[in-house]
């Protein structure tokens, strides 16, 4: 219950007020029906005729609240008793049921003002925890994720907060009402013979006992399973992915093993824990009716005796009202499971909300309006994790306005440089600086604001053209739009589409050659019109004619800009003003063209290699 609280607590804070409003309607719910219960005394009386005793009236107020429940009785009975004086039993019988049947309606009536009010509880906290999860997927960094698997992340903010839809806040109704029943109910059996009700309460720990110990595993077990079920998802998101490559490879076979793998497993573990589930109500029942057995045994041998508490009247009712009992208590028990691997979903979900976003911005950061003067690396050390250091001593100074190209072979760290450079990863050693401040002490929203992208692979989102090149821009109008498109000499296969600007380019752009993707990607940096462009092999995907064009394209935009280009094709970035060949994480020559042509060292041999 404490590790209930500890988990979930954060997420009530916000529904109070329901919260309170539910707790008002069950108890007044579990009183209703402990009162709709005493009038079956009377009844029985009148059918059974089992006392013939006579009762006088008591005035109210009389007496003191330790006799209240004698007073009570003896006054219900002494109306009953008159009713029957009056109208006879078959109408006293009547009335006494049309009572007992408002009384069920308050009670009922209760009860859904109880359900009804944790409806906008159970599924706002649902809402609040997937939302605060998209929230921290979207701000954690890009390093989180290259240690995660999408799948997994996948199964957490779906099939996990299911789960503690599922289990946790289904489970609140009977988490709120069952302890105010139970305790309602004890407090009346114990004021109806307090003797009966200790002896009750003797075999409560046994029944605790049996229900605790079924429920134990049960988390480590959820968990598990859970796990398991983020591995079939995890496959199945790789296999969308790769669909291509498993034909090609005619691979089908061996893929479906693998899957078929992770799902046995899954449903072995998730067969146990179902198992284990469904003994809750069988075992709660059982120790129930000993428990009962018991009471029954000992209330009988105590009137048998002859020196009960109670008479045989009230003892029929005492047990009515422990049998009552019992449903709360197996509702508890099974909302206890439940809970268990619900709390096992949400120690998933925690995995994510809890970790811890390595890229801050300081308190009173800086805001940045423009590039002034130029961007500065000094010193720059970077490695992804401890094992290996991708960069090492990068010095560059780019101008406001130069073009900086960097080269190299395939590994040596071109993309991780850039990548630098709007913090999508921190400096390991070093600094970069923008216009002379660190850009570890800019807004970071400021700071990516004044930079544009175009990357390796274009990424585009699955919906309309217009809207992909509009990303960067809120209320960019047509004609801006289709301006960008021509710049990126989009526009003409726009047009050429059945859908114009409203074509929906399919699933992260499927529908689309990956040239187009490309173009779109880069309309779409041109509309947001940054002063500082990082193109990352922005035109590998092109052919020779369209390469023209966009180069073209992309050098008017560059005149005016600050821009760093990876490229592997020399032939892009001849013009640059300064070119760096990054070489196993280290800049080893740099110059421009001409210069490094005249060096003939790494460029040179690159060149002459492309030349072939
Ligand atoms: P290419 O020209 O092929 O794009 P690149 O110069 O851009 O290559 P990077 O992507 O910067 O190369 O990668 C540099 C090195 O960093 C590679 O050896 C790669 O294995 C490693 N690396 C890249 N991303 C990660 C990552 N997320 N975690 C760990 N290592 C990484
Ligand atoms: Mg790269």
């Amino acid at each position: 219950m404490k590790a209930f609280y500890n988990v979930m607590g954060k997420y009530f804070a916000r529904y109070k007020g329901f919260i309170a409003g539910t707790l008002v309607m069950n108890i007044l719910a579990a009183l209703f029906n402990v009162f709709s219960f005493s009038i079956i005394l009377p009844i029985l009386q009148i059918l059974f005729k089992i006392n013939n005793q006579h009762y006088e009236l008591i005035p109210w107020g009389t007496t003191d609240w330790g006799n209240l429940i004698d007073v009570a009785k003896n006054n219900g009975y002494y109306y009953s008793q008159q009713l029957i004086e009056t109208y006879g039993p078959a109408t006293t019988l009547l009335l006494l049921g049309l009572i007992l049947s408002s009384l069920t309606l308050f009670k009922t009536l209760s009860y859904f003002g109880g359900s009804a009010m944790l409806a906008p509880l159970r599924t706002g906290i649902v809402r609040d925890i997937r939302n605060a999860i998209y929230q921290k997927i979207v701000h954690l960094p890009l390093s989180f994720f290259s240690e995660e698997r999408k799948g997994d992340i996948m199964t957490r903010i779906t099939a996990d907060v299911n789960e503690v839809d599922n289990s946790i806040t289904s489970s609140l109704d009977m988490v709120v009402k069952n302890p105010i029943f139970i305790l309602v109910y004890v407090g009346w059996l114990t004021a109806l013979s307090w003797q009966l009700t200790l002896f009750t309460l003797l075999v409560v720990p046994l029944m605790a006992f049996g229900i605790g110990r079924i429920g134990k595993k049960l988390k480590s077990k959820s968990l598990a399973m859970q796990n398991k079920l983020s591995d079939s998802v995890s496959q199945i998101e790789e296999t969308l992915g790769g669909l291509r490559i498993i034909k090609a490879f005619i691979a089908e076979g061996k893929m479906t093993d693998r899957f078929e793998r992770v799902t046995n497993e899954y449903r072995d573990i998730s067969c146990r824990v179902a198992i284990r589930q469904s003994a809750a109500h069988p075992v709660s029942e059982f120790l129930g009716t000993v428990m009962i057995v018991l009471v029954l045994w000992f209330g009988g041998w105590l009137i048998f005796n002859g020196n009960s508490p109670i008479d045989a009247n009230l003892f029929i009712y005492y047990l009515i009202l422990l049998y009552t009992t019992l449903q709360p208590i197996k509702d508890l028990s099974k909302a206890g499971y439940s809970i268990q691997k619900g709390l096992a979903s949400m120690e998933r979900i925690n995995r994510i909300l809890d970790a811890e976003n390595n890229i801050r911005e300081i308190e009173n950061a800086y805001s940045i309006e423009g590039l002034e003067r130029d961007i500065v690396l000094k010193n720059v050390a970077f490695s992804y994790n401890e094992n290996r250091e991708i960069l090492h001593n990068i010095n560059l100074c780019i101008k406001k306005g130069q073009t900086v190209a960097l080269v190299g072979q395939s590994g040596s760290g071109k993309s991780t440089l850039v990548d630098l450079i709007p913090r999508y990863h921190d400096v390991c050693e070093g600094y970069i600086e923008i216009d002379g401040k660190d850009i570890r002490t800019l807004k970071i929203r400021s700071l990516r604001g004044l930079i544009g992208n175009v990357n390796q692979e274009a990424i585009l989102f699955n919906d309309t053209i217009r809207n992909n090149i509009a990303f960067g821009k809120d209320g960019a109008t047509q004609e801006e739009i289709e301006q960008a498109a021509r710049i990126a000499n989009a526009h003409d296969f726009i047009m050429e589409m059945e859908d114009g600007y409203d074509t929906m380019v399919g699933d992260r752009g499927c529908r689309l050659s990956g040239g187009q993707r490309q173009r779109i990607s880069i309309a779409r940096a041109i509309l947001k019109n940054p002063p500082i462009l990082i193109l990352d092999e922005a035109t590998s995907a092109l052919d020779t004619e369209s390469e023209r064009l966009v180069q073209d394209a992309l050098e008017r935009l560059m005149s005016t800009r600050t821009t760093i280009a990876i490229a592997h094709r020399l032939s892009t970035i001849k013009h640059a003003d300064e070119i760096c060949v990054l070489h196993e994480g280290q800049i080893v020559e740099r110059g421009t063209h001409e210069e490094l042509i005249a060096k003939n060292g790494y460029y040179k041999r690159l060149h002459d290699m492309q030349q072939l």
